[in-house]
């Protein structure tokens, strides 16, 4: 094969490797932020039922304190029953004490099924808690584990952008700039692509007869007309297979 298709079969070597990892270097902060964001949801539902809490237990002191002040009443209301001059005085004692007393036996219901729901509540908080301390312990450890990567993806591309700059030093320019076209504007960031059977495997266009014989000959560099890849001899072309059994993978 023509040196110089060699040297840019080796570049896009490096640049595929390249282009591989920018792609997964993309995609986890993205990761990091969505953990993070439920991290942020179990956080507020936790307070939700935190705060659930705290208002069924100011609800309950409120009665509570109601309740004190009507059994306080009875005592009061009870101490006076000397002072009674006539049965009338006497009836209206009585129905008041009834009335304190209905009152605070509705009240002390009232607190009792408060209770009941800070009991349920509670429980539901600490079910809840434990399973979502784990699964935020989880999601912790997977930001971690997605951070550490990125520091690694960062120092493997910029060893890559050296290699791939020593190589590039060794093209000749007019070579290089053609390849790096191609590249720039590839979505897959692939600039060569092999033809075999006729057939560039870069688009599964078929090729002229007269551009793949030139293309098996290699000593040219020669583009798909279609996809504009630089082509090469396919891996069953026994030249090629010598010079880039290598290269490949
Ligand atoms: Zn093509």
């Amino acid at each position: 094969m023509l040196e110089e298709l060699k040297k840019l079969v080796s570049l896009q070597n490096v640049d595929s490797e390249i282009f591989k990892l920018e792609e997964e270097l993309d995609t986890l902060p993205d990761k990091n932020d969505a953990l993070e964001e439920q991290i942020v949801e179990k956080e507020n539902k936790i307070k939700e039922l935190k705060n659930a809490i705290d208002i069924q237990v100011d609800e309950k002191e409120k009665r509570d304190e109601i309740y004190k002040k009507g059994e306080e009443k009875l005592k009061t209301i009870t101490g006076k029953q000397s002072a009674i001059r006539n049965k009338e005085e006497y009836n209206a004692l009585l129905r008041e004490i009834d009335n304190i007393k209905r009152f605070n036996r509705d009240l002390s219901d009232e607190i009792a099924e408060i209770n009941k729901e800070i009991e349920a509540k509670t429980e539901e908080l600490n079910i809840t808690e434990e399973q979502f301390s784990r699964e935020i312990e989880g999601f912790k450890k997977q930001i971690e584990i997605n951070s550490k990567r990125m520091d690694e993806l960062d120092k493997t591309i910029d060893k890559l952008y050296d290699e791939r700059e020593k190589l590039s030093k060794n093209i000749r320019p007019a070579v290089y700039n053609k390849y790096q076209r191609i590249i720039e504007t590839s979505p897959n960031g692939k600039a060569i692509a092999m033809a075999e059977h006729r057939v560039c495997l870069g688009c599964n266009m078929t090729l002229p007869p007269e551009l793949y014989n030139m293309v098996l000959r290699a000593v040219r560099i020669e583009v798909c007309p279609n996809c504009q890849c630089i082509l090469i001899p396919g891996d069953n072309h026994s030249d090629n297979k010598k010079s880039s059994e290598k290269e490949e993978n």
